[in-house]
């Protein structure tokens, strides 16, 4: 007999199975229909021996000290700041925009007080910030918005930024100083031997069993368990009774290059060429010295596993269809990205996770403060 069945060894899922287990020394079955523990985060040394990240780059930042000394029970850190170069006008150019990106573009010398100007002089003023054209267009206006977001935009999500909410483009800010780094959070860094070690520090205790290559349905009515911790797509959970959510998805091309170094930058995003979005090159992340490199194209499609909620008005709605559904569902308990339907960094999946758990214990345990 367990007591939780959690459906799903992301972020979300292992979390909760170490602080159910160690936390609250309950009996925990994991399942993942996949054959690997990490969800998105997995990572592998592949044939070539270089540790790459199956399902796309993954960095981790948080402003957040409980995630940050929670994970840390897990793994050591490499301390990384990350870094993204654009290919814009036939240069590979800082971004987030930032002072050099533009005095390269223009071939100028601003300096920070004059960049401020310029963007000022250039920006179309809004008066409400509601979608992600708007963000970027009041900010450094409509030349700099097509040089760089529109085009990538309307590849990664099929649609244009005006059909989105502010929070996509939100994500990327833009700079009048020197600062090239992608994130500014407090803590910036990989987990030194990967996240799929982490991962199985997290979930390695005798009260933890793990199944992979298992969806869960195939274990329901077979093994006895009391509640359940669901990460998956919430409207599969019931059966898409409302219409699909949509989700968009990626087709992951990976390479290995006969050469040390392949680019001059951990991503170069392009924006404006090519059917992909972005290449990564994983030594930059990982630290690791090899004569070889490896490297992965993202190919955005509707197409494929669920990778990325869309945040848009009507599935805000349809959303919230799902989540009263959710909400009256009796011992089961939503978490993560594609089960809060939420555009989710790591660390805020972590978070939520952390969160769910005290819930659970207030909810639950007698006596406890929730
Ligand atoms: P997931 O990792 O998706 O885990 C859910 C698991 O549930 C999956 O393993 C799935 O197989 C399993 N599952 C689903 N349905 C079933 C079922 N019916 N039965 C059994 N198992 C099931 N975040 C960052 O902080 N930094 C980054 O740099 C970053 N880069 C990213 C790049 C890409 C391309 C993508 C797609 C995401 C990125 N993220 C990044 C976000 C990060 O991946 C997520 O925040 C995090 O992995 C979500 O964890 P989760 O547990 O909610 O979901
Ligand atoms: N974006 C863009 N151009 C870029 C980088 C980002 O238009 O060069 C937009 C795009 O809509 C993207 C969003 O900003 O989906 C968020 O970017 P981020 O790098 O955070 O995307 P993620 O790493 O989550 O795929």
């Amino acid at each position: 007999m367990f007591d939780y069945l959690i459906v799903g060894a992301g972020f979300a899922g292992s979390v909760l199975a170490e602080r159910l287990a160690v936390g609250a020394g309950k009996r925990v079955l994991v399942v993942d229909k996949r054959n690997h523990i990490g969800g998105n985060a997995y990572d592998h040394y592949n044939d070539d021996g270089i540790l790459v990240h199956r399902y796309g780059p993954h960095i981790f930042h948080t402003n957040a000290r409980e995630v940050w000394e929670y994970l840390s029970r897990f793994t050591e850190w490499r301390p990384y700041e990350h870094r993204v170069r654009a290919s814009v006008d036939g240069m590979l150019v800082p971004m987030p925009i930032n002072l050099d990106t533009i005095n390269a573009l223009y071939g100028l010398s601003l300096t920070s007080f004059e960049l401020d100007e310029f963007f000022r002089s250039v920006a179309e003023p809004r008066e409400e910030i509601v979608t992600s054209e708007d963000v970027v267009v009041s900010k450094v206006g409509r030349e700099l918005y097509e040089k760089f977001f529109r085009n990538y935009t309307r590849k990664q999500w099929g649609m244009d930024p005006s059909e989105l909410d502010a929070q996509v483009t939100a994500r990327v800010p833009t700079r009048t100083n020197r600062d090239d780094r992608y994130f500014l959070d407090t803590y910036q860094a990989m987990p030194l031997h990967g996240y799929t070690r982490m991962f199985e520090n997290m979930l390695s205790h005798p009260n933890i069993k793990v199944m992979l290559n298992t969806d869960y349905r195939e274990v329901e009515g077979l093994i006895p368990y009391g509640e359940v911790i669901y990460t998956g797509p919430v409207d599969e959970y019931f059966d898409c009774r409302f219409g699909k959510l949509p989700y968009r998805s990626l087709t992951f091309r990976h390479e290995t290059v006969n050469t040390e170094w392949h680019q001059t930058a951990p991503v170069v995003n392009y924006p404006n060429e090519h059917p992909y979005t972005r290449c990564t090159e994983f030594k930059y992340l990982t630290g690791q010295q090899h004569p070889r490199t490896s490297i992965v194209f993202e190919y955005p499609g509707d197409e494929g596993d669920p990778y990325y909620p869309v945040p848009r008005p009507e599935n805000a709605e349809l959303y919230r269809r799902y989540k009263e559904l959710a909400d009256e569902t009796e011992g089961v308990w939503f978490v993560g990205r594609l089960a809060t339907y939420r555009y989710y960094n790591m660390d805020q999946v972590v978070a939520q996770a952390l969160t769910t758990f005290r819930k659970i214990m207030g909810t639950k345990v007698p006596g406890r403060p929730p």
